[in-house]
């Protein structure tokens, strides 16, 4: 069911995407220090990106003028790495990704293990290769579980150009096995969704999904029961940027701009 802009100020949580709708390459956009000031401790965000840790992503993004804790930053590759932490210690994993993953898997404890490996775990591996493309085959074959980050095929980078994500990486993996059934973190998927509200503490009936893609922010968000307003370039979004929203939200509420 359609909400209306004044729900981003009425709601107990405001779930929001990071890329495209707050920032683009981790730089604001037009609205978003405002909306994070006036939101404080009710602003959770919701990422499939799967290289950084919220502790790094709390401070670039502090830099800019968004002052958002790491506890309120979900992302799909830190989520991912913590439930293999949390629901198989000391299981063999197959890890291919980049960034700050490989250093939060060691903290984490998960043993890195291509031979033998119980589970491949897909984030966005800069470092992606034939070889690496030959370990996941051979171990999916012979039966590990596939899990994966998100199913981005690809984000948009700083001059707008696309930035290739996990998804086109899976798409890889499954070109040699091709019976793989991938077990996905992130958007649209519940996991990342599931993980915000525990800990936000909301039920999905009192929070909000803030986005600017239909198929994965507000078709995810819905399907768990989250109410989720469409930003962006989108001709069904509700307004072009944070900044339109917020103004539409206030006007709604009658407030004073
Ligand atoms: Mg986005």
């Amino acid at each position: 069911m359609p909400i209306g802009p004044q729900r981003l100020l009425s709601a107990e949580v405001v779930l929001a995407d990071l890329d495209g709708c707050l920032a683009i390459d981790n730089h604001p956009l037009p609205g978003a220090v405002d909306l994070a000031r006036r939101l404080g401790s009710r602003l959770h965000i919701v990422s499939n990106n799967s290289t950084d840790t919220a502790e790094r992503l709390s401070d670039v993004l502090a830099a800019g003028g968004i002052r958002i804790e790491a506890a309120r930053i979900h992302l799909a590759g830190e989520i991912l790495l913590r439930r293999l932490a949390l629901e198989r210690p000391g299981a063999p994993v197959s890890l291919a990704a980049a960034g700050e993953m490989p250093a939060l898997a060691e903290r984490l404890g998960i043993l890195r293990r291509d031979e033998g490996a119980a589970i491949v775990a897909l984030c966005r591996d800069t470092g992606f290769d034939y070889d690496r493309l030959q370990v996941i085959a051979r171990l999916l074959a012979k039966g590990a579980e596939l899990w994966v980050a998100n199913p981005d095929m690809v984000h948009p980078g700083p001059d707008g150009l696309p930035v290739p994500e996990t998804g086109s990486l899976l798409a890889a993996v499954h070109s040699v096995a091709p019976a793989a059934v991938p077990r996905i973190f992130g958007k649209p998927e519940a996991a990342l969704f599931q993980a915000a509200l525990d800990a936000a503490r909301a039920k999905p009936q009192n929070a909000i999904m803030l986005g600017d893609n239909p198929s994965t922010d507000v078709a995810g968000a819905e399907a768990l029961g989250i109410p989720a307003l469409l930003i962006g370039p989108h001709r069904d979004a509700i307004a072009r940027d944070l900044d339109s929203l917020l103004s539409l939200a206030l006007e709604t509420q009658g407030a004073i701009l």
